[in-house]
């Protein structure tokens, strides 16, 4: 995105704040920044910058990480969230390593659904969640929006009725 060389510093740094505005940094350790404004129907932040729509993840990465390059134009998550924006979970991949991603991660999907009904949520993931909530600064709908799960799912979590702390899901 060339919002850079466009935008005066000022309102570089304004776009930034506002950014910031709008994550919610999970306390645990590596904990994911959730965006907290509009997602993709698959569960990425939206943001527009001068009028353009983009990815949240793809703002951050291009903000705090460095440009992207012709031979790895997307940006990609090592979390398994989309939501997250924390630059160091992003890393610049290829449309095959996006694909290759999404399948490893529809994979571990299927198995931990397999052995649990309501699994769509990593240990981390349900970690971060009691964590966030903790802090008393979300709701369950919308940390199960930035999860891409139900808020009732979210409800367990925090509740301790699934995904116990000691649990293993992978
Ligand atoms: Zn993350």
């Amino acid at each position: 995105m060339k919002y850079n060389s466009h935008t005066p510093r000022w309102r570089q740094e304004q776009i930034i704040d506002e950014f910031l505005d709008r994550v919610d940094r999970l306390e645990s350790q590596d904990g994911c920044w959730i965006w907290t404004d509009h997602l993709s129907e698959k569960g990425y932040g939206r943001l527009w910058i001068n009028g353009k729509r983009m990815g949240a993840h793809c703002f951050s990465y291009l903000t705090f990480v460095g440009p992207l390059h012709d031979d790895k134009p997307i940006v990609c998550h090592k979390c398994d969230n989309p939501a997250c924006v924390r630059p160091d979970h992003l890393f610049a991949g290829t449309h095959y390593d996006n694909a290759i991603d999404r399948e490893a991660k529809g994979r571990r999907r299927k198995l931990i659904g397999e052995k649990h009904p309501l699994a769509k949520l990593t240990a981390e993931q349900a970690e971060a969640i009691r964590l966030t909530f903790q802090k008393g600064v979300t709701t369950y709908r919308k940390i199960g929006e930035a999860y891409g799960v139900n808020h009732d799912v979210v409800r367990r979590v925090v509740t301790g009725k699934t995904y116990q702390p000691t649990e293993r899901q992978v």
